[in-house]
């Protein structure tokens, strides 16, 4: 696969990298990428760093774009936390035994979400959103199938929808589920919810492999039938794929199938997640896998563009500037059963949530009120935010998510290099050529630069 190498200019006191090609420079500031002839490169870098105005158009929105990722980036390491979203495990139960499951679920029923939590949690982002003229967003989500107890589910949706009222916010329902359900169910889940994600890791050779049913047998039917059933609805769907060492060269099988199958609007692709169950042997198989994963990825890709549908994955997103997964960082409120908000998404319980001290708030009963415990996330904050050095120069550095969740310093430090390291860096190579030699044939008509922001050169370039 081709890809472009681009090494941080030190000359700036924003971040600008450069890339070497054939006849021409790449430049990129976080989210803006510009293609300039070779011959230009030393006007055009002089006016990139000159500290006077009259630059031309690429390097004025290099400068901006460089020194809008470092201003961005200081403010989700400092500002307050601030939930807009509010996400819900509503158990940690399953009515599946996917082979790679984080949260590790019971098949028992256990503690669930209590309405009393739900309520006092939902104020506080509900009043947040409405400070900032947000959307009041709830997602139900795992640790466990959240349809399992659909009673529960509806009256939560009544509570929020209730209190999104109360705070003159529009509540905007989503949900990830197995999709493994009756019709009934599925309807009922098309109704009540305005995006549904479904969780597919493609044909049924795949699924039945890594998403059996507990107890044993196929999830496929069931699956299709309830996407079938939502699209008939008219409602949006999300497709979620985990893709494993085993899988990662068959991205463009998985992208075909879903496509044609679940006919989401997007898919949306992870790398699976070291877990207890994944155990070691999965594990290490990534690491001779890594390239295959990449390859693989811009297949997929390929496929899904070809149905009009958008492939993504989120370690490395170029259109945004982001740090780890970790909810403090992107304002989310995450409930688990026993009404403790963490501050880690795969802490699925209380006492995994206290184990790791990832606890962010709770709700006090006699109250009725959710409070924030705003000491341990001023800690957490300082713990969880990157310090290596390691990254330094990289072109990733503003939007990447390192090695989390796989390893973190909440639990034994995080070890940044690692294959994941090396799928996010690959990926963003390869995608800056492909759009670089696209703006390079623009820059050449023009005899001198010709530059785009990252989201634009992407729909440009898979039109
Ligand atoms: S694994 Fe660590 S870094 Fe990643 S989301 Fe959890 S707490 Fe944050
Ligand atoms: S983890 Fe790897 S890709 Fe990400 S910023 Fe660090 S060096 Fe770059």
């Amino acid at each position: 696969m081709s890809s472009v190498r681009l090494d941080l200019l030190p000359d700036g006191d924003f971040p600008v990298f450069r890339g070497n090609e054939d006849g021409y420079f790449l430049y990129y500031s976080p989210g803006y990428l510009a293609a300039v002839e070779r011959s230009q490169s030393a006007q055009f870098e002089s006016e990139l760093f000159s500290s006077s105005d009259g630059r031309g158009e690429e390097a004025s929105k290099l400068r901006q774009y460089g020194q809008n990722a470092q201003a961005r980036w200081t403010s989700i390491q400092q500002s307050k936390f601030f939930p807009v979203c509010l996400t819900l495990y509503m158990n940690k139960e399953c009515n599946l035994q996917c082979v790679y499951c984080y949260s590790n679920p019971s098949a028992q029923p256990g503690e669930r979400l209590s309405i009393a939590s739900i309520k006092a949690a939902g104020a506080v982002v509900a009043k947040n959103c409405c400070e900032r003229d947000l959307p009041f967003t709830v997602v139900f989500h795992g640790g466990g199938e959240p349809t399992l107890d659909r009673d529960l589910v509806d009256q939560a949706l009544d509570e929020l929808e209730r209190i999104g009222s109360e705070y003159k916010v529009p509540l905007f329902r989503y949900i990830a589920t197995n999709g493994v359900m009756s019709k009934e169910k599925a309807a009922w889940l098309g109704k009540r919810f305005d995006l549904i994600g479904l969780s597919c890791d493609g044909p049924s050779s795949i699924q039945s492999r890594q998403r059996p049913l507990l107890g044993g047998g196929g999830s496929t039917a069931a699956l299709e039938q309830t996407a079938e059933i939502i699209r008939g609805i008219g409602k949006p769907i999300h497709a979620r794929v985990t893709v494993t060492p085993y899988t990662a060269d068959r991205q463009d099988e998985i992208a075909e199938y879903i496509c044609q199958l679940i006919r989401p609007q997007e898919i949306h692709v992870e790398p699976v997640y070291s877990s207890d169950r994944v155990g070691e042997a999965l594990w290490q198989a990534w690491r001779e896998k890594a390239d295959d994963f990449v390859e693989g990825f811009v297949k997929g890709r390929e496929a899904a563009h070809r149905h009009g549908v958008k492939w993504s994955t989120s370690g490395s997103r170029s259109k945004d500037i982001h740090g780890p997964y970790c909810n403090i960082f992107r304002d989310v409120l995450n409930l688990v059963p026993g009404g403790v908000a963490t501050a880690c998404f795969k802490c699925a319980g209380k006492e995994q949530v206290r184990g790791l001290s990832a606890e962010v708030g709770m709700v006090d009963h006699d109250r009725e009120k959710f409070i924030l415990d705003e000491p341990n996330i001023l800690r957490l904050r300082e713990a969880l935010w990157f310090s290596s050095e390691e990254c330094q120069g990289c072109m990733n550095f503003y939007h990447c998510t390192r090695s989390c969740p796989d390893s973190c310093h909440l639990d034994g430090g995080q070890d940044y290099q690692d294959w994941r390291c090396q799928i996010q860096l690959k990926l963003t190579e390869y995608d800056l050529l492909a759009f670089g030699e696209f703006l390079y044939a623009d820059a050449a008509r023009r005899g001198g630069a010709a530059g785009a922001p990252i989201v634009d050169l992407e729909s440009a370039y898979y039109e």
